[in-house]
């Protein structure tokens, strides 16, 4: 049994509220939004970080981006802007290894993020 969380969300055995979803990956709310809008777009493929892409996943990121592009235009943020980040490891803050593009908007962000 995995012990992946986002795996565990992927399957429905732990609940999330899911904002968009199709055969290949889902998006969620995060548990602890850092903006109005805060999703986690997730490939249903367990892949622990950036580093552990193969090119036969090349098409997969490329979904994660579209979910990520619907998910923002849905909350209504297509032409105010938001953001996309992925985390790799633990310098630059990633704390659940299975890949997650995160999105956020619905607020003024800085740049460089912290
Ligand atoms: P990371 O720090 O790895 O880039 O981002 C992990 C994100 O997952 C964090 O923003 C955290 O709030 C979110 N998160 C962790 N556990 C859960 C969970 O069980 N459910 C949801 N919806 N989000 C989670």
């Amino acid at each position: 049994m995995t012990t992946c969380i986002f795996c565990k969300i992927a399957a429905g055995d732990i609940p999330a509220e899911i904002v968009y979803e199709d055969d290949q990956v889902l998006a969620f709310r995060d548990l602890n939004p850092q903006a109005p809008l805060h999703a986690l777009v997730i490939p249903r493929k367990h892949i622990a970080t950036l580093n552990d892409l193969t090119a036969e996943d090349e098409a997969l990121v490329g979904r994660m981006y579209l979910a990520a592009r619907q998910v923002a235009g849905e909350a209504g943020l297509a032409t105010r802007g938001y953001r996309t980040v992925m985390n790799c490891n633990s310098e630059a803050g990633q704390s659940v290894y299975h890949i997650h593009l995160h999105v956020l908007g619905g607020r003024s962000m800085q740049w460089p993020p912290g």
